[in-house]
């Protein structure tokens, strides 16, 4: 049929099929029933622990507008709104150097990527190690976002328990092959993590570097929450402890991913990478194809900012979100049923919740926002294979102290109720 004698009607009304049209890697982008649930609760009377955002009211934004004066002002506004380089702003790149060194970490600059946010380096990173049928292993949970990035590259999930390193590298390695691929990294947010909150202690960190070389896989680590401590000591990061075995950063296998967002702010999108030069040097093309660069101007005021005052920041944030996690704590104990457990982070932003056995998570929050209007993220989603439908994530950095008290005891007693309808 010539274009002419086709019918307008014949052309237009029918509707694209783009469901057959998409790449098979898009089979795994989809919304999560999590957001379905979490757009209802914009609604001014309900009290949200879901957000695992850092508090604006926290911002440095005096910092900020200093920043972008300056960046704007005569001699430097040229620089900042030009195009530049894909590996990212110098001065902000040194600074990030002398952050890395302080944590044991001594590198060059070109062990330094700039990226739009960290959660750029991990799509990065998916892209960079897995072909369709590689393994990654994650924990169980883990973060949400690491496996929606991930999932593009369309890999096979294994279990990684690094508090219990129970698995013999060999069944990781087996499992692998026997799914048409390998094992390519295992993924950890050692400090804090998101969603338990909890952290690896040293014996894990070296159980974690020992199942690398043993695999011989890259260990990626992603640092997002670390400088957010609130007690306890510091633990050494996985680069720190491969750099102390290996002697020189372009010999190990730990790619750590560093971000701004949860210490200065997360709207300019700024993280970076540290790791091994060939690994960075790999990254930069994927930088140039995909963005070219990070935004120069957030670059360039992010410098400013870290500059003027990093420290004084870290401690601001960390007494406001530390008396937070200590009231949570403190309502989770007077107000929760027995039967719940929960776990004591010692930094972060978020408290994980286990329910008994049987309680669906994703049902308690169509309850809790339709009647007890107080709100959390159910943790079926956090679970690479599907499990974990009794648990919950609540997040401590957002609501203010009477909203912590009130919402608790809300939870508490949604959650006692729904025991005692299960009888
Ligand atoms: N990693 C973890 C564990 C996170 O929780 C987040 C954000 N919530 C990110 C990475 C991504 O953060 P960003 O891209 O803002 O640096």
């Amino acid at each position: 049929m010539s274009l002419e004698s086709m019918s307008l009607e014949s052309m237009s009304l029918e509707s694209m099929s783009w469901e057959t049209m998409y790449a098979t890697r898009a089979d795994r982008m989809r919304a999560s029933e999590i957001r379905e649930l979490l757009k209802l609760l914009d609604q001014p009377d309900i009290i949200s622990f879901a957000g695992g955002i850092p508090d604006p009211q926290l911002f440095p934004d005096e910092a900020f507008r200093t920043g972008f004066q300056d960046a704007l002002s005569d001699g430097r506004a040229g620089d900042s709104l030009q195009y530049s380089v894909s590996e990212g702003y110098p001065p902000l790149r040194q600074w990030i150097m002398r952050q890395m060194a302080a944590i044991g970490v001594p590198c060059a600059i070109d062990n330094v990527l700039i990226t739009s946010g960290s959660q750029q380096a991990l799509d990065y990173l998916g892209k960079l190690f897995l072909s369709p049928s590689d393994t990654a292993l994650v924990s169980w949970p883990t973060y949400l976002g690491a496996l929606q990035a991930f999932n593009a590259y369309e890999p096979r999930y294994d279990r990684l328990n690094p508090a219990a390193m129970n698995v013999i590298p060999a069944v990781y390695a087996d499992g692998a092959a026997q799914a048409g691929g390998r094992v390519k990294f295992a993924y950890l947010t050692p400090d804090f993590a998101n969603p338990t909150g909890e952290t690896l202690d040293l014996r894990s960190r070296e159980l974690a570097l020992a199942l690398g070389d043993e695999l011989d896989i890259a260990l990626i680590e992603d640092a997002a929450y670390q400088a957010l401590r609130y007690d306890g000591s510091d633990e050494p990061s996985l680069l720190s402890l491969d750099i102390a075995r290996t002697g020189d950063i372009d010999r190990t296998r730990t790619i750590y991913c560093g971000s701004f967002s949860k210490t200065l702010a997360p709207g300019l999108r700024v993280g970076w990478v540290c790791a091994a030069q060939p690994v960075i040097r790999k990254l930069v093309l994927m930088k140039q194809a995909a963005d070219l660069h990070s935004a120069s101007i957030n670059q360039v005021v992010i410098h400013h900012v870290a500059e003027h005052g990093f420290e004084a920041q870290i401690l601001k944030i960390r007494a406001a979100y530390r008396a937070r996690r200590d009231l949570m704590l403190a309502a989770l104990q007077l107000h929760l049923p027995a039967g719940v457990t929960w776990t004591r982070p010692e930094g972060g932003m978020f408290i994980w919740l286990t329910l008994p056995e049987g309680v669906d998570g994703a049902q308690l929050l169509r309850q809790a926002t339709a009647t007890a209007r107080v709100a959390f993220v159910p943790g079926r989603a956090f679970h690479a294979d599907g499990s974990g439908a009794n648990t919950l994530r609540l997040s401590f950095s957002l609501a203010d102290e009477t909203s912590i008290a009130l919402g608790i005891e809300r939870l508490g007693r949604l959650i006692a109720d729904t025991g005692a309808m299960r009888g």
